[in-house]
């Protein structure tokens, strides 16, 4: 909190992202007042939600996908409420790139000099080193491949959407739970566009 406090002091503005999981959901509901009490009125900062994954059996999942969109909802509300939720325009443009893994202006660079696409694989995929330009095109074009599943056909992310098919996160296809709450942000998106055309027409 003192860091964040400096850092707007500074003039920075400053994202919370809140890790969420079944274990700790009421956990950052109660930081969020915390937050509130510290933090109320501050225009340069906010905060997102990210309900994780499964990660190498690192996370704890609600035991339904209902409670899990529940909680999150509980608090992607509360930051709302308080006036601090991201928001993030619609987009106004097809995306090109999902992450650090597909984007050809970014490296991965271990301690040793060697590099990579995405630190999660900095071992199984080096693609080559610094002393050299020469690059395993074929582990970057692999990086490139949008995953793609049968749920594609009718999804109202595509053609947005930008899961990598070789991301660990992806790795038993499409999560449906995620897929869920990325389509109600889009919801609510497009209900406020709405609601600021309304407004100003
Ligand atoms: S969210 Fe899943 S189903 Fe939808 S377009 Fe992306 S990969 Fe396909």
């Amino acid at each position: 909190m003192g860091n964040i406090q400096s850092a707007l002091d500074a003039g920075i503005a400053v994202t919370i992202r809140l890790n969420m999981d079944a274990r700790n959901a009421g956990d950052l509901l109660r930081l969020l007042d915390d937050v509130k009490a510290r933090f109320e009125g501050c225009d340069n900062l906010d905060i997102y939600i990210a309900l994780l994954h499964e990660f190498e059996g690192k996370i704890h999942r609600h035991e339904t996908d209902q409670q899990a969109e529940e909680a999150y909802g509980l608090l992607r509300d509360k930051a709302e409420a308080m006036g601090m939720l991201r928001r993030k325009p619609l987009p106004d443009g097809i995306a090109i790139n999902s992450c650090m893994a597909d984007n050809d202006a970014c490296e991965t660079i271990l301690p040793d000099g060697r590099v990579g696409r995405c630190e999660h694989f900095s071992e199984a995929m080096v693609t080559g080193d610094i002393w050299n330009d020469a690059r395993d095109t074929a582990v970057e074009t692999n990086w490139r491949k949008p995953l793609s599943v049968p749920e594609c056909e009718d999804c109202a992310l595509y053609p947005q959407c930008r899961k990598l098919s070789l991301c660990e996160w992806n790795r038993d296809g499409c999560d449906r739970l995620d897929r869920s709450i990325k389509i109600n942000d889009l919801k609510r998106k497009m209900l406020e566009a709405y609601h600021v055309y309304k407004k100003e027409s």
